[in-house]
């Protein structure tokens, strides 16, 4: 079956017991025994529920995975991978991770004895120098946030592969619709569903998929021993939302591409960030990893800092606020929202400058949308 079929298919046959078409939301914590340890598969929800069983199968088929499970955040997916490592155990990241990562990662995780080198994941030398003999685990993102670089997967995959440990890919910003890292060699995939997975911006949830069945057994045993499980109600809302996955990345996709376009030939634009323009550095290895360039854009303003808050308080249809994935679209300024806790020398060295803009392009009509940037951009001159 193909994908679009897979996700309104998959793990959501007709209930058994009524034929209701839809899973249903099996708000229960509990589930009665005919006689001890004589069940149905359940025995209490935070162990396993079966509206969780229906999005944990239909993701792991949209990622091309044997094994998937949900969470109750992407960070509780991220903190669950992460909780198979030991203390002296080290991690090579790249350094333009999602700032809730970077600050599990360096904040509360170095206090159990973990070690982390950040790195810039387009340099492959950069990747190699930092594996050391401890190393377990290399975490990548592609592409990054906010300024849409690549990592290239099947090498980096095979760097880690040399050196005995696991590639785990957060694949949220591409979703599995236009990216499928297990398929590139990577051993672990986590997402924040709360974006494009459900995208509808009414829900927080994560995933973890995978084909190792050491993996999958690991994490099975700590997403049950740590209990960072989603309610059945928001696993229901995240399986009505999957069922339109690939219907609305095709939409993000075409909006995308015709904002990307818009903004490059606007005069006051000095610099757009988007994989699909073929003057993106890396637009050869989005178009063999990635089966589109996906619906996040990036792009600077002249007029510095003020240039850049001042377009993203004039849009009127785009939404000012932080998130991706949704069906509206929604705009920010990294350096004064998401990006506002790193230091400003440091932030600008990772190449977020002052006029940076990050546009999560939603799936409105594609002239609206422009209509809208046109005139908050008149603002500038
Ligand atoms: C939002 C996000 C996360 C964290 O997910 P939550 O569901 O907010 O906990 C992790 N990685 C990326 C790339 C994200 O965009």
């Amino acid at each position: 079956m193909k994908f679009a079929t897979r996700a309104i298919h998959v793990g959501q046959e007709a209930d058994p017991t009524t034929g209701a078409t839809i899973v249903p939301i099996y708000q229960t914590s509990t589930y009665t025994q005919e006689a001890i340890g004589q069940h149905k598969g359940y025995e209490y929800s935070r162990t396993g529920n079966p509206t969780r069983t229906a999005l944990e199968q239909c993701l792991a088929s949209l990622e091309e995975a044997r094994f998937g499970l949900c969470f109750s955040s992407g960070m509780g997916a991220t903190t669950t991978v992460l909780m198979c490592l030991k203390a002296g155990d080290h991690v090579v990241a790249s350094d333009d991770v999602y700032g809730g990562t970077y600050r599990l990662f360096q904040k509360v995780l170095t206090e159990f004895g973990l070690s982390f080198t950040f790195v810039d994941a387009r340099d492959l030398a950069s990747v190699k120098a930092a594996m050391t003999d401890r190393t377990k685990l290399v975490w990548l993102e592609t592409p990054t946030n906010p300024l849409l670089r690549l990592a290239d997967i099947p090498a980096i995959a095979a760097i880690t592969r040399q050196h005995g440990a696991s590639l785990c890919v957060d694949n949220t910003f591409a979703s599995p619709y236009l990216q499928t890292p297990l398929d590139l060699g990577a051993d672990l995939v986590v997402h924040s569903t709360t974006k494009y997975i459900g995208g509808h911006s009414d829900v927080v949830g994560g995933a973890i998929m995978t084909n190792d069945e050491t993996w999958h057994t690991a994490l099975k045993f700590r997403q049950n021993s740590m209990g960072a499980t989603p309610g059945p109600f928001d696993c229901w809302l995240t399986l009505r939302g999957v069922k339109t996955l690939a219907l609305r990345m095709k939409q993000h996709e075409i909006n995308a591409n015709a904002v990307a376009q818009f903004l490059r030939s606007h005069p006051l634009v000095t610099v757009v960030h988007y994989p699909g323009l073929a003057e993106h550095p890396q637009h050869e290895l989005a178009k063999r990893q990635m089966r589109g360039f996906g619906g996040m854009i990036s792009f600077e303003v002249v007029g510095g800092l003020d240039g850049g808050k001042q377009v993203v308080t004039r849009t009127e249809l785009v939404a000012l606020a932080e998130g991706l994935g949704g069906a509206e679209s929604l705009i920010g300024h990294p350096a004064t929202m998401t990006h506002l806790a790193i230091p400003a020398d440091e932030r600008r060295a990772r190449g977020v400058t002052d006029g940076l803009i990050r546009l999560s392009v939603g799936i409105e009509d594609t002239e609206d949308l422009i209509e809208d940037l046109r005139q908050a951009l008149a603002v500038l001159g």
